[in-house]
């Protein structure tokens, strides 16, 4: 607790980190980044956090937005890109503007994941559709 609080980070900040709340998921996509030749987004991978999630009407969405910024469709960014990172038998989509991860989105929801989001007390915000 000292050393976080040291290192700047609110508690609800904290809270929010993808890779405290899902230690093992984020070590397997973090691994799996840096073999698909992606290593440029582990340090931005590494301090994720999570914003809003997904609105819509899935149970156990687990789909996310990684960005307090008003971005309405990533897609519109100069430098978007789209990267797929297949893990386990599932993918995982991230959107991302240069380096920086606004979105990630599961192609298979987990479940895991999306009880623990459901349970944070997240603002929803729309993903972009097309
Ligand atoms: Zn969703």
């Amino acid at each position: 607790m000292l050393r976080q609080a040291l290192a700047g980070g609110s508690f609800m900040e904290n809270q929010q980190s993808f890779k405290k709340l899902f230690p093992d998921l984020h070590a397997k996509l973090k691994a799996k980044l840096v073999q698909a030749g992606e290593g440029g987004l582990t340090v931005a991978f590494e301090d994720l956090e999570i914003h809003y999630r997904c609105k819509c009407e899935h149970r156990f969405c687990s789909s996310f937005w990684a960005t307090s910024r008003a971005i309405e469709d990533p897609r519109d960014e100069d430098g978007y890109r789209s990267v797929w990172i297949k893990f386990d038998e599932n993918e995982a989509i991230f959107d991302v503007i240069i380096n920086e991860i606004i979105y990630i989105e599961f192609e298979t929801n987990i479940e895991s994941v999306g009880e623990v989001l459901a349970k944070m007390d997240l603002p929803q915000k729309p993903y972009f559709v097309g």
